[in-house]
């Protein structure tokens, strides 16, 4: 226990120290030429920093987070010492700096980066946040130094590379491409970003004339309208909705393989998890709509204005929340709106129960806290200034603090001064106040006609009425409600429904009444591999005799990128001995090889899954098992440690894994 305490204190005293270079020190520009060894997975670089001296002093620093391998020093104007020392190069000047001065120094150096930035198959591509970008790129950590970043990569002509800002410039030499990309504002370092990979792209025009640029897989050319459905919208209408024209040259968006997080907001280029390129089905039940929405918002609410310190991270996700909420609204309609509100507070709700609710201001609160309660306590402020003070307070807040750092008394007090209102209630109960005000929530929500129906309609009260709701007009939110109540008491009017409320009987309805099958059956027509995926699990456990009819019917469909169905219909086709009895050895390879590293791991988890259940791990998905639990993406990697601890208990499998361990 002391020792943890003692390790405290270090972070303590690090963090300050960390925080004072930007009193006395502004790092303006970082122009950095970079290439790239994929095989050996390493980063050189040559970049040059332009500082400005804003108090007297002898010393600057870099953050260098990953062990250089080597580096030098190039000075042109002044005399320096330097040193490398605990993840900083420390550049002592034996020359006088002169206050408000401007200084340029040039680093050459090479190194095996751990973290940060990825090499994924072909592709490469970066993470900032909570990783740190000077783990490949030396510069600044510390969120409150903007800094204007100008990469250049050279690179396989055969690649596309994306990084923040324009591409000004594209030079061709010997099977080599060098990219020159330029930004002309300045950002936090963990904002930068870069992505290479093969790419095809198409670009729309934002109606103020900002290029909106969609990279695909070259294969995946019929995903890219599903998969970016709505995005020109939604910047048109954020773009008129928060008052400040977009800050940067152009948007792009980009899909990355086993990507750690849903998507990341890098400036003018946010990296995504390539689980959301999706077809027009798999639209249905999955899509990049919410993401997209939010990882936008942040190039307002994180990249033109970024929070002090982890004390304002609201200002950052629950505003990108907030916003995203609305871009729904503007597609989708007020129902949608309310809907999402809902689901947050119930997710809050949760939370409070398992007594893990904070105030919006702890640095450590859930995520859940910083995004879902932070956009819930923007609405209810709009709700109490009106939308006019509200989008004055908004506009003049990033007017004001633009390309630079905030902390929530920022907001608050621009919100004062154009509603006029004193906050300080608000402030208490929202921001400070631990306990969440449910109260409050309830009747905000009940404002809408379709919440108050929603909450109406209950088959635990009013039993009597509810076979006539099913095929009423209620909305279909309220009759899934009704069908996961009454599962045993729908009929065949029911079918007559839509596809999210055939998707509840799907998900509900599991013990299939004879005279129902036929309109059961058709749920495997459906548009939406979610109610596929159960239906025709349910149909093969319901009538054993037409199992081969069922399997037959679906041979063809994969579902979403976890192949959820495909996965499903081999597991179900090894269970039939009659249907194709002589491809069970062909299916089960098949099986054995989506587990294998070269596939999506969300592909891979599944196939695992499914390994588990049937009892068919080999040496090839074992190995790639314990391969697993080293893989960069952390939900990942913790899922197949569990998974292997769990097979250890078998001891079959347990001399396996002992073997292939000292391999
Ligand atoms: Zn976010």
């Amino acid at each position: 226990m002391k020792r943890f305490l003692c390790l405290f204190f270090l972070l303590f005293v690090f963090g300050n120290l960390m925080a004072q270079q930007t009193e006395y020190v502004d790092f303006m520009s970082v122009k950095a030429d970079l290439r790239f060894d994929s095989e050996a997975k390493q980063v050189s670089g040559v970049a040059i920093y332009k500082f400005k001296i804003l108090k007297k002093t002898d010393s600057v620093y870099l953050d260098v987070r990953n062990t250089i391998d080597h580096y030098e020093i190039h000075d042109s104007n002044f005399r320096t010492r330097h040193n490398y020392h605990n993840n900083r190069l420390v550049l002592n000047f034996t020359d006088k700096l002169v206050k408000d001065s401007i200084y340029e120094f040039k680093l050459i150096y090479f190194s095996y980066p751990k973290k940060a930035i990825y090499f994924v198959d072909d592709q490469i591509w970066t993470q900032g946040q909570g990783k740190y970008t000077s783990n490949w790129l030396p510069s600044i950590d510390d969120v409150n130094d903007k800094i204007e970043f100008d990469l250049t990569v050279s690179y396989d002509s055969d690649y596309e590379v994306v990084a923040n800002g324009e591409l000004v410039n594209k030079e061709f030499s010997d099977g080599y491409t060098k990219w020159y990309y330029d930004m002309k504002k300045p950002m936090s370092s963990y904002l930068a970003a870069l992505a290479i990979g093969k790419y095809d792209k198409k670009t729309a025009i934002s109606k103020s004339g900002i290029p909106l640029v969609y990279y695909y897989y070259p294969k995946d050319s019929l995903k890219v309208e599903p998969t970016y459905r709505y995005t020109k919208q939604m910047f048109d209408f954020l773009e008129e909705e928060i008052g400040f024209a977009y800050p940067w040259q152009n948007y792009k968006q980009i899909p990355v393989k086993d990507f750690l997080y849903s998507g990341m907001e890098n400036t003018s280029l946010t990296i995504f998890s390539d689980s959301f390129v999706v077809d027009s089905t798999a639209f249905n039940d999955k899509n990049y709509i919410t993401v997209n929405a939010h990882e936008l918002a942040h190039q307002w609410f994180g990249n033109l204005v970024t929070a002090k310190s982890g004390e304002h991270h609201w200002l950052q996700e629950g505003f990108a929340t907030y916003y995203a909420l609305l871009a729904e609204r503007h597609i989708f309609g007020d129902d949608h709106y309310y809907w999402q509100l809902f689901e947050n507070a119930q997710e809050l709700i949760a939370q409070e129960k398992a007594g893990q609710s904070t105030s919006l201001l702890d640095p450590k609160s859930t995520s859940a806290t910083f995004y879902k309660k932070g956009a819930w306590a923007l609405h209810v402020l709009r709700e109490q200034v009106g939308d006019q003070a509200f989008k004055t307070a908004v506009k003049a807040y990033l007017e004001k603090y633009q390309f630079s750092n905030v902390e929530t008394d920022d907001f608050v007090s621009e919100v004062e001064t154009a509603s006029g209102q004193d906050l300080t209630a608000f402030v208490n109960d929202w921001l400070l106040e631990v306990k969440l005000p449910e109260d409050a929530m309830v009747t905000s929500l009940e404002q809408s006609a379709f919440m108050q129906e929603y909450f109406m309609v209950d088959c635990e009260v009013f039993t009597s009425k509810c076979t006539e709701y099913v095929s009423s007009n209620i909305s279909d939110k309220a009759k899934v409600k009704v069908i996961s109540q009454i599962p045993d008491r729908i009929h065949t009017d029911t079918f007559l429904n839509g596809l999210e409320v055939r998707q509840a009987i799907a998900r509900y309805v599991d013990k299939i009444p004879l005279n129902l099958k036929s309109e059961y059956e058709s749920l495997l027509n459906d548009e939406s591999y979610a109610t596929v995926e159960v239906a025709l699990y349910n149909l093969w456990v319901n009538f054993p005799e037409e199992r081969s009819k069922y399997l037959q019917k679906t041979k063809d469909i994969i579902g979403f990128n976890d192949y959820n169905v495909k996965l499903l219909w081999m597991a179900l086709h090894l269970n039939t001995p009659e249907y194709q009895s002589q491809q069970k050895l062909k299916v089960l390879n098949e099986l054995i090889g989506y587990s294998l590293p070269e596939h999506h791991f969300e592909l891979r988890m599944n196939a695992f899954n499914y390994l588990k259940l049937l009892g068919g791990f080999e040496i090839e998905s074992m190995k790639s098992l314990i391969q697993a639990t080293k893989h960069h993406n952390w939900r990942f990697a913790k899922f197949a440690k569990t998974l292997l601890a769990e097979l250890e208990s078998d001891l079959n499998y347990k001399i396996l894994i002992d073997k292939l361990k000292t391999d």
